[in-house]
């Protein structure tokens, strides 16, 4: 970490410091549905306030794609983050530049919170267009990221700013690199990871980087199948990509000469629909019908890949083992997150996880609060476990 400044080393007093968060929460009828991401940002938030410091937050919303969309402003937001910061009153801006923002900079008292309107009703934003990056820096003193995932989109208000400013990791920033370079730069070994979810295409790159780097990776979700089918398991209709067969057999062979185990199921559930409630089974990969649909692992894998926890002492997960979100497909990814969870409780596992899909599976088993860390950054948490340098994180780097 010694190579980003941390915001507990500035001296923030009567300064205007500009905080990139990502609020880009989940709404429901207008009002925040998840609070989350902003519960995250509240150590920054109270490090900042607590020494006197002018927060002015800055965030996108959705995909206003440069015009001002009222369903997509962040007043509602910044309304639920005064609700979680009893202490402080946290204003709004209508705007988060110009002299909207001015004036209301201008009315902030020391300690005060202010959330600007929502960065990409300006087309500058994704543009990272220099006339928006200076429009923005005029507006603080210093700049603080606090918000990884979206630290992979080179806009005006991760990367641009970042070069005008003083810039620094916020706390959350600091422990989610902390975490998750911990894990797989420099994990202590045994390492492996769960790569789970729908298609190998979207995760072609994530493989490939993790098998140079990790003891094993454990295949599964729809993905698995399209490895099954490259090795010739009959996988009757389920979810596969037959194109990405030859990709699945380049992974093995890259994964074979780096010295990574791939482990791929052993046993499956299978069902003709898919559908909550369906009639399901257990069979072995040479039984699979050719009207049945691959939905889960079987208890045998799942009896295997919780032996094989047992002997790491690191673990990465991106991606569910099944269909988790229809009963009974989510008995192998709840079944292993919990026996991943109980060992990290003990002290015996190191868990770091993320990805949307992931984060709802590992709250579906009860066990988030378990794991060693858990990132709510979907595609930035993927370009990570794809082993690139997240463009907002370098331009944090100091020297
Ligand atoms: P991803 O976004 O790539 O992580 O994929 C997550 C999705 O993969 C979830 O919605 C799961 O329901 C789905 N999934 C996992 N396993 C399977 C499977 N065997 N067949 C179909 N869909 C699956």
């Amino acid at each position: 970490m010694s190579a980003f400044r941390s915001i507990e080393d500035a001296d923030v007093a009567g300064k205007r410091v500009l905080v990139r968060a990502d609020m880009n929460v989940p709404m429901q009828d207008g009002t925040v549905s998840d609070a989350t991401r902003l519960e995250r940002i509240l150590p920054t938030l109270h490090s900042l306030t607590s020494r006197g410091a002018k927060v002015i937050l800055m965030s996108h919303f959705g995909r206003p794609k440069g015009k001002r969309v009222p369903e997509m402003s962040l007043k509602p937001v910044a309304e639920k983050l005064d609700a979680l910061l009893p202490e402080v009153t946290v204003r709004f801006a209508t705007d988060c530049i110009g002299p909207e923002a001015e004036q209301a900079i201008d009315e902030l008292a020391d300690s005060g919170v202010l959330v600007l309107e929502n960065t990409r009703f300006h087309t500058g934003e994704e543009a990272n267009d220099p006339e928006f990056v200076g429009q923005l820096a005029s507006l603080g003193d210093i700049y603080v990221n606090d918000a990884f995932s979206v630290s992979h989109r080179a806009n005006s208000s991760t990367v641009g700013i970042a070069s005008v400013l003083p810039a620094y990791a916020g706390l959350q920033m600091a422990a989610e690199l902390r975490a998750l370079s911990g894990a797989l730069e420099h994990p202590e070994r045994p390492v492996a990871a769960v790569v789970g979810g729908a298609k190998v295409s979207t995760k072609i790159s994530v493989l490939t980087n993790l098998v140079k780097k990790l003891d094993c990776v454990i295949i599964g979700g729809g993905m698995a199948n399209t490895f099954l089918y490259a090795g010739g398991v009959d996988i009757g209709k389920s979810l596969c990509e037959p194109d990405f067969a030859d990709t699945a057999r380049e992974i093995m062979q890259a994964a074979q000469e780096a010295g990574c185990e791939i482990l791929l199921p052993s046993d499956v559930v299978v069902a003709k629909e898919f559908a909550a409630g369906a009639e399901s089974h257990i069979c072995g990969l040479d039984q699979v019908s050719a009207d049945a649909m691959i939905l889960d692992v079987g208890p045998e894998t799942c009896a295997a890949l919780k032996t094989r926890l047992k002997s790491l002492r690191t673990l990465l997960w991106n991606g569910p083992l099944g269909a988790f979100e229809i009963e009974p497909f989510g008995g192998g990814t709840f079944a292993l997150a919990r026996e991943a969870a109980r060992l990290t409780k003990e002290g015996a596992l190191i868990t770091v996880a993320g990805g949307g899909d992931t984060v709802a599976a590992l709250n579906d088993a009860g066990v988030t609060g378990d794991f060693t860390y858990v990132s709510t950054a979907g595609g930035a948490f993927l370009e990570w476990l794809e082993g690139k340098e997240l463009s907002g994180v370098a331009a944090l780097r100091v020297g």
